[in-house]
């Protein structure tokens, strides 16, 4: 279940607190092999930052899982989830999302040029993230949430959710900069492609990060 580190909306948008509380005990920093911080985990006090989250989520619920919906063969949600169960800790994104036995928080990374990051079952979203649409960050979210269930980088397993999750124009779009267009198109083309077997997730050969570096 998704919880928002955040501090009380007293006297705005009252409404937005029934998406987290503010967390004690915060996550320490990542730091780079250098020993400098790179990504912080912060409470969220804009409100239009929390507004945002809070439509990504929705997204997330609404769109692609389609909670509280009968489940159909064969859609965005039964691949997404799918895909989530292949990964190391084998758990759905719906149940990431929904199981309170999964308490997973969402923080804010005030410093870190990612877009986000996770650090076990902590994510902490960066400027790069909440600047995009709700798109990108809904998409940042699964990604990170992929690293939550054991996804990694190196063999693009993170951001590869996004291809079984209906996002893979954020997986293309932002997997090009500095590419070529054939390169893209290739990459356009490789999204077609089945999924492989449990264990074997599909390596992506020139994985990009997708808006910034991302851990
Ligand atoms: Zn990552």
């Amino acid at each position: 279940m998704l919880f928002v580190n955040m501090s009380l909306q007293k006297g705005r948008d009252e409404s937005l607190n029934t998406l987290g509380k503010l967390r004690d005990g915060l996550p320490d920093p990542i730091k780079n092999d250098e020993g400098r911080i790179t990504n912080e985990f912060k409470p969220f006090s804009d409100p239009q930052d929390i507004r945002r989250l809070k439509a990504a989520i929705e997204y997330i619920e609404k769109r692609i899982l389609h909670l509280g919906e009968p489940a159909a063969k064969d859609s965005i949600a039964s691949t997404c989830n799918a895909y989530f169960l292949r990964l190391p800790r084998r758990r759905s994104l719906e149940q990431l999302v929904t199981d309170p036995g999964e308490k997973i928080w969402i923080h804010y990374d005030p410093i870190g040029t990612d877009a986000g990051a996770a650090r076990g079952k902590d994510i902490t979203l960066g400027r790069k993230a909440l600047g995009g649409n709700v798109q990108v960050l809904a998409a940042t979210l699964i990604h990170e949430l992929a690293h939550v269930v054991g996804a990694r980088d190196d063999d693009g397993t993170a951001e590869d959710a996004l291809l079984h999750c209906g996002l893979s124009k954020q997986h293309v779009a932002n997997n090009i900069i500095g590419k070529s267009k054939a390169d893209a198109a290739a990459k356009r083309q490789s999204t077609k492609l089945p999924a492989k077997p449990p264990g074997r997730p599909r390596i992506a050969p020139n994985a990009v990060p997708r808006v910034a570096p991302q851990h």
